[in-house]
C-alpha cells in the first residue's frame, strides 16, 4: 500500500493530507494490539485535525492498554479519484493500514452536512454501508458528536451511537468490544451487552411507526433496552484527560494553533443554538489547570498561538485569573493569546486592550438579528448599546475592521426586522466616523447572513423554515439597502441549509436518501468546489421523500419528534416554556441571574451545575 501510495501522491493536491507520520501522532506495535479503532473524521484532514473533540478521544482511546487508535479522514475529490483508478482502499494514517482490516470503525459527527462523507468513507473502505449487511464483530461501526443527538437518519448504517461526551463511555466501549473479542461473542449479543452501558443508543434494537398522515407514532423497543437513552457527562473536568501532546499537524489547518477548553455547557440560551442546550450543564476547568496544561501543551508543540474556547469564553469564571497569568507568559513567549467571544463589559474591554499587547485579531459580533424585539426572541443577550460601545472602544484603539453575523428566517421575523439590520450596520459606520483614530484605511464592515435552521433540542425544534424563495427575498430586501462601499455583504446560498433542517430534524426514512445521492456521487457537501444540490434532489424525488416535511412544515408540539427517546438533559417542559417565552419576546437571564430550572442539573451526580 505504501508504494502505491508514495506513487499516487506526487499527483494530488496537500499530500501531507494523506501521509501521518506527524510530530506526537501515536504508533503501537500490532503485536500488542487486541483492539484497533479507525477513528474517521468525515471531512478533510485540515477541518478533522482542527476538531478538539477527535484530538481528545483519540489520546483517550490510545492510553488504553492493547488498543491502537488511528486517525482516518475523507480525501478530498482528486485523491478519491486516484484510489479507485488504483484500487487502492481507505487506509488510517498511522500505520497506512486499510480500514477494512480495523476492529471497529468509529465516527464523530458534528456537521448533518457530512453525512454523505460517512458512507463514501465506509464505500472507499470497501466495508458494507448497512448495519445490516456487516456481520461478526469485524468492523463494528460506532458514532458519537452533536449529531448524534439525532441519530436517526443515520441509524441503517451506524451500529451503535454514544451520546454526549466521550472520555468515560469510549473505554467503557472499547473493554467491553476487549472481552467480547476474546470470548468470540456474536454481534446481536456484543450489541445488547453494550446497549446496556449508559448512553449508548443500538437504533436496530428499536422500530420506529409511522402514521397515515406520515407523523412519527411510536418507537418502540423489540429487546430490553431502555426506551429513553440519556447523554453522558463528565462531571469534574480537572480530572478528565486533555491532550497536551497535540499531533503538530504536518500541513496547514483550519485552526492551527493550540486549544485550551476552559468550560463546557453555556449559561446564555439563545433558542436557536443547539450546542448551548445541548452541551448543558455548566461545567469548567480551574484556572491552575488550564495554565499548567496551557505551558504543556505550547511547550511540547512549538505552537505561537492559542485559543481558549468554550461556547462563551467572556463567561469563564476564572477568565481574569487564567488571563493575568497566561498574558505575560505568551507575551514573553512572542505567543499570540486568543480570546474569542468576548462581550462588551467593562473587564472584557480591559482585556481587549492587554490582547492587544500581543496581537491585535479581529472585531466580530453575531447580533443574529438586527432589532432588540427579535433579539429578545431569539434571547441574544446583547443590546445595540453594547455593540456600538464596543464597536468605539475598538475604533479608537485602532481597529477598523468588524464583521457581523444575522440570521434570516428565525421565528417571528418581519421585513422590519430585516431592515434593522441595516440600520445598526449603518450605526456602526457611524460610530467609527465618531470614534476611529485611524480613518485612512477606512473602515471595512462584513455582513454576513445565515438561513435560519431549527435543530433538535432548542426551544425552536418545533419551528418552521421559511422558503428558499423567502429566504432570498429577504437577503435582496438587505442588500438593496447596502449602498455604502464600507460594507461587503455576504449571503448563503439556500440549498445547503435546506438540506441541513432536512438531516437536523429528519427521522429513519432518510437513509434511503443519503444512500441514494451517495449512489448518485455526492460527497464532501460542506464544500462549495463539490456540493451538487441536484444530486439529492433527485435522491429525494427516487425515494419519494418530501423535503418540505422536515422544513416549511413546522412540527407540531403533540408530535412525537424523532429525536424524543434521545434525552441530552434538558427538559422538553423547558424547552416549550421557553419557547412560548420567545413568542412574547421574554427574555430568560442568563443561568448567573438565577437558574431557570431547564434540567441539565440532573445528569450531575457528585457536584451541582456550575453556571
Ligand atoms: S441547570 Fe440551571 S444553571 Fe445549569 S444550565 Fe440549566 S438553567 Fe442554567
Amino acid at each position: 500500500m505504501t508504494q502505491l501510495l508514495n506513487r499516487i501522491l506526487p499527483l494530488v493536491q496537500k499530500p501531507a493530507r494523506y501521509t501521518g507520520g506527524e510530530y506526537n501522532e501515536i504508533k503501537k506495535d500490532l503485536a500488542d494490539v487486541r483492539v484497533r479503532v479507525a477513528f474517521c473524521f468525515p471531512d478533510t484532514y485540515e477541518i478533522g485535525m482542527s476538531n478538539v473533540g477527535m484530538r481528545i478521544l483519540y489520546g483517550v482511546m490510545n492510553q488504553m492498554d492493547g488498543v491502537w487508535c488511528e486517525r482516518v479522514f475523507a480525501p478530498w475529490g482528486d485523491m478519491e479519484e486516484q484510489m479507485r483508478q488504483h484500487d487502492l482502499p481507505l487506509w488510517a494514517l498511522e500505520s497506512r493500514g486499510p480500514v477494512k482490516d480495523f476492529d471497529m470503525i468509529a465516527f464523530t459527527i458534528g456537521y448533518e452536512m457530512s453525512y454523505s462523507n460517512i458512507l463514501n468513507m465506509l464505500r472507499l473502505a470497501g466495508i458494507p454501508l448497512r448495519s445490516s449487511e456487516r456481520q461478526g464483530l469485524h468492523n463494528m461501526v460506532f458514532a458519537g458528536g452533536v449529531c448524534a443527538y439525532n441519530p436517526e437518519p443515520l441509524a441503517d448504517f451506524i451500529d451503535f451511537f454514544c451520546l454526549g461526551e466521550g472520555e468515560e463511555i469510549t473505554p467503557e466501549v472499547l473493554d467491553l468490544y476487549d472481552r467480547a473479542k476474546a470470548e468470540g461473542w456474536t454481534k446481536e449479543a456484543f450489541l445488547l451487552a453494550v446497549s446496556k452501558i449508559d448512553g449508548v443508543y443500538v437504533p436496530s434494537f428499536y422500530r420506529h411507526e409511522y402514521a397515515e398522515d406520515g407523523t412519527l407514532e411510536a418507537v418502540v423497543p423489540l429487546v430490553d433496552v431502555p426506551a429513553v437513552i440519556t447523554k453522558r457527562v463528565v462531571e469534574d473536568l480537572d480530572r478528565a484527560y486533555w491532550p497536551t501532546k497535540m499531533i503538530v499537524p504536518s500541513t496547514e489547518i483550519v485552526h492551527d494553533r493550540a486549544n485550551l477548553e476552559v468550560f463546557r455547557g453555556c449559561i446564555r440560551g439563545c433558542r436557536f443554538c443547539q450546542a448551548g442546550f445541548s452541551c448543558r450543564p455548566v461545567r469548567r476547568k480551574s484556572a491552575d489547570v488550564l495554565f499548567r496544561q496551557a505551558k504543556e501543551t505550547l511547550e511540547d508543540s512549538g505552537n505561537n498561538e492559542i485559543t481558549l474556547s468554550s461556547l462563551s469564553t467572556s463567561d469563564y469564571r476564572e477568565l481574569k485569573e487564567l488571563t493575568d497569568r497566561l498574558i505575560p507568559y505568551c507575551a514573553q513567549s512572542k505567543i499570540n493569546l486568543s480570546v474569542p467571544s468576548l462581550r462588551a463589559d467593562n473587564f472584557s474591554r480591559e482585556l481587549m486592550e492587554k490582547l492587544q499587547t500581543v496581537r491585535k485579531s479581529g472585531l466580530t459580533f453575531a447580533p443574529e438579528a438586527g432589532t432588540q424585539r427579535l433579539r429578545d426572541v431569539i434571547n441574544k443577550n446583547l443590546t445595540e448599546d453594547e455593540i456600538l460601545t464596543t464597536c468605539a472602544n475598538a475604533f479608537s484603539g485602532g481597529w477598523n475592521n468588524v464583521k457581523l453575523y444575522f440570521m434570516l428566517g428565525l421565528p417571528t421575523e418581519t421585513d422590519e426586522d430585516v431592515l434593522g439590520i441595516a440600520e445598526l450596520v449603518y450605526k456602526v459606520i457611524k460610530t467609527w466616523k465618531e470614534h476611529a483614530v485611524n480613518k485612512k484605511r477606512g473602515l471595512r464592515v462584513h455582513v454576513a447572513t445565515a438561513y435560519f435552521v431549527p435543530k433538535p433540542h432548542t426551544p425552536f425544534q418545533w419551528e418552521k423554515q421559511i422558503t428558499p424563495e423567502e429566504y432570498l427575498r429577504r437577503c435582496k430586501l438587505l442588500k438593496d439597502h447596502f449602498y455604502s462601499r464600507s460594507i461587503e455583504y455576504d449571503y448563503h446560498a439556500p440549498d445547503l441549509s435546506r438540506l441541513e433542517a432536512v438531516m437536523a430534524r429528519g427521522d429513519r426514512r432518510l437513509g434511503e436518501v443519503i444512500l441514494a445521492a451517495v449512489e448518485n456521487g455526492a460527497k464532501l457537501d460542506g464544500w462549495d468546489e463539490y456540493f451538487r444540490y441536484d444530486l439529492w434532489l433527485d435522491a429525494f424525488r427516487s425515494c419519494g421523500v418530501d423535503m418540505d416535511r422536515y422544513t416549511t412544515r413546522g412540527y407540531s408540539d403533540d408530535e412525537i419528534l424523532p429525536w424524543d427517546h434521545i434525552d441530552v438533559g434538558v427538559s422538553r417542559g423547558f424547552l416549550l416554556r421557553e419557547r412560548d417565552r420567545a413568542y412574547e419576546a421574554q427574555i430568560t437571564p442568563d443561568c448567573r441571574h438565577g437558574c431557570a430550572g431547564c434540567g441539565a442539573n440532573k445528569l450531575l451526580k457528585e457536584v451541582s451545575c456550575d453556571a
